[in-house]
């Protein structure tokens, strides 16, 4: 390693997401975080708008989620989960059952969203395995659509923005449905429906599961489509005699303005990933559920058990993490906070709409997207949200907030007008 300072360690041997190394792309190093705030090292104090990705629903440095961990940490901050269990991931596993669709029954903890997704195409594999249909072996997916970086977990995600093409050899081919185009709050259209059910015809024996985001695509393309369009995937993969997958790791826990983002339709999945938010941003963990049906039929099929075990599966910090950010949660006024931050996104970004440089701006729940007509230069408009004090992190021609839960009327209005501000003179 070069004798460096720390901004050119970072900048020569560290990789962030999505990096090149020795980027000429700002890093800004953060000191602290409390409640919505992100202190710099330089002194200088952002609103955040990125709940780190989805997850700090509650801010930073909590003090219930602190005392919590800290009195975890006397106990054990860790121990394997092979032939032993504790009391965090029992209740944990009991609260989760409680608050997630009826028919999910039992809970696979790992330690990211991608591998959460992971488990849930291998349960739906060892499922139809069990069931002596072996053939069925593939995915449907929704174009847009995001699941993570792991290979199968790519292999369901865009193929144009999964970058397939330079993993050819090495993802698993699968079957590509047409973005839904009915909106959010509308009805859905035919063709939305055809091509769907086209795809279960076609592949009426081989399919193992569907699988998609409910209601928001996120990092695909963060889009809001219609709740019709989800109510009627249930009933094609009823009616074809296919899983339903629901990736609730980026919706789930309020986000969309519902627990859980399948209560819009009212439909229950067969198997359903949850993560980010999980642990209300402190540590990493996630948990892919499934019904008592799936997981008795995997028992009874070769080998007769689940093949996957992950070395920090269930860690107890992070279990306590989860079911204390939950408790926080459920024992907030949340759908009221949630409406109100709903109700001001809408009413602050909608003189976006008319701006030139943007083609659509929407928001459900706490989310609040611009689409530009362009691809925003990245370096100046992250410049531009630093210096305009808050932390907003764009992708492709997505300007987007998702604050955390407990930002104020005023700050969420500073929030806004930064980001009406920089958008207006990008
Ligand atoms: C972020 C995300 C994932 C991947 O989670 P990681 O923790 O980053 O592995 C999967 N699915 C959805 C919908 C996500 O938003």
């Amino acid at each position: 390693m070069k004798k460096d300072n720390n901004n050119t360690i970072d900048q020569h041997h560290i990789w962030h997401p999505y990096s090149a190394m020795n980027s000429d792309l700002p890093v800004y190093q953060v000191s602290s975080a409390t409640g919505v705030r992100i202190k710099l090292e330089d002194g200088r104090e952002l609103i955040d708008g990125m709940s780190s990705w989805w997850s700090a629903i509650h801010g930073y440095n909590h003090p219930v989620m602190n005392s919590a961990l800290q009195a975890q940490l006397k106990k054990m901050s860790h121990i394997m989960f092979g032939g032993l269990t504790h009391e965090p991931a029992i209740k944990l596993t009991k609260k989760l059952i409680d608050i997630t669709p009826a028919n999910l029954q039992t809970v696979f903890y790992s330690d990211s969203g991608s591998v959460a997704v992971e488990v849930a195409l291998k349960m739906a594999l060892q499922y139809w395995s069990a069931k002596g249909q072996a053939q069925r072996k593939q995915f449907i997916a929704l174009r847009s659509g995001y699941h993570g970086d792991t290979f199968a977990a790519m292999s369901v995600s865009d193929p144009e923005t999964g970058m397939h093409h330079i993993f050819e050899k090495n993802i698993i081919k699968q079957i590509y449905v047409n973005q839904p185009t009915s909106r959010y709050g509308e009805k859905c259209c035919d063709e939305d429906i055809i091509s769907l059910e086209q795809a279960l015809i076609n592949h009426a024996d081989t399919t193992a599961a569907l699988i998609m985001e409910p209601i928001v695509q996120g990092a695909g393309g963060m889009w809001f489509y219609s709740a019709e369009y989800l109510l009627k995937a249930r009933q094609l993969c009823d009616q074809y005699g296919v899983l339903l997958i629901l990736d609730e790791i980026a919706t789930g826990f309020g986000r969309s303005g519902k627990l859980f983002a399948c209560e819009h339709a009212d439909i229950s999945p067969d198997i359903m990933c949850i993560g980010k938010s999980l642990t209300g941003g402190y540590l990493t963990l996630a948990a892919t559920l499934t019904s008592y049906d799936v997981a008795t039929t995997i028992d009874s099929g070769d080998p007769g058990v689940f093949m996957h075990g992950p070395t920090f599966m269930a860690n107890p910090l992070a279990c306590t993490a989860a079911l204390t950010s939950i408790n926080l949660l459920t024992g907030s006024n949340w759908q009221e906070k949630i409406l109100q931050i709903e109700k001001q996104l809408t009413s602050g970004l909608d003189i976006c709409s008319e701006f030139n440089s943007v083609k659509d701006v929407r928001v459900l729940g706490a989310i609040g997207v611009v689409e530009m007509r362009d691809v925003v230069d990245m370096n100046k408009i992250t410049q531009a949200f630093v210096n305009a004090g808050v932390w907003v992190r764009p992708f492709g021609k997505l300007v987007y907030i998702m604050p955390p839960f407990i930002i104020t009327a005023e700050e969420l209005a500073l929030l806004i007008s930064a980001m009406v501000d920089v958008i207006r003179e990008h």
